[in-house]
């Protein structure tokens, strides 16, 4: 007995070559429909809908036959508070756990003002732990680990340059409207404060003090923000973006 699998839009891309995206799986065990999927290589957190001969399902239902499964990726954008079928229990709001293969997006993140931690020198089993303790969406280029189970939020980053993994996940979260450049210490990812020239003048070069009015500071590392040529630059860089 058979069931088949059949993969929508994007998540085509993820699977191996094959004629419209459709593949039959034998039916011989005790797989639910989650398993099936990732044994074609695709991460649950990449799925936004599954439809058993035409009726919404979830990841735990087992595999049946004979039976079509439509595997359809999350909608953009990806509103994660508000519940699906897929995940009744929605996040309270967006961050974000950076994983190591994609470091460089989370300084660019933080530019935007997004919470972005980083994941160095944790575990895979840190990362899970810390994803939902913490409530944040996994984003990572390693398929292995998304598709575990208690990874509920998680995209598999697909763009190769930060500007362009930026832009996907900008995209994906309908992040565009919420954005709040240089508000995040880009190394510590916390809320810089406001400060006046008076209170941090002594820690400021000549040319600084003189030209520049507006200041900031990390809480955490105590490093000094103002509007200088590389925020201008970054600033360039966003206005295109
Ligand atoms: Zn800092």
């Amino acid at each position: 007995m058979y069931a088949d699998l059949k993969f929508h839009n994007e998540l085509r891309e993820l699977v191996p070559d094959h004629d419209h995206g459709i593949f039959r799986c034998p039916v011989d065990r005790r797989a639910s429909v989650k398993d099936a999927i990732e044994a074609l290589g695709v991460p649950h957190t990449e799925v936004g809908r599954i439809l058993a001969n035409g009726i919404e399902v979830d990841f735990s239902v087992l595999l049946a036959a004979p039976r079509l499964y439509e595997i359809f990726p999350v909608a953009v954008p990806w509103d994660v508070t508000m519940p699906s079928v897929l995940r009744p229990e929605p996040l309270r709001g967006v961050s974000f756990l950076v994983d190591e293969n994609a470091h460089r997006l989370a300084g660019l993140l933080r530019m935007i003002g997004m919470d972005a931690a980083t994941c160095r020198g944790l575990t895979d089993e840190d990362i899970v732990r810390r994803a939902v303790a913490q409530s944040r969406i996994v984003l990572s280029k390693d398929r292995r680990l998304l598709k575990r189970k208690q990874i509920v939020f998680g995209r598999l980053v697909r763009g190769v340059h930060p500007w362009e993994q930026l832009r996907e996940i900008v995209d994906l979260f309908g992040l565009r409207t919420r954005l709040q450049p240089f508000s995040r210490c880009i190394h510590c990812n916390v809320m810089l404060k406001s400060r006046t020239k008076t209170e941090i003048q002594e820690r400021l070069e000549p040319l600084t003090k003189q030209y520049y009015q507006v200041f900031q500071e990390c809480p955490e590392c105590k490093r000094i923000y103002w509007a200088g040529s590389h925020h201008e630059r970054m600033r360039e860089r966003l206005r295109a973006f």
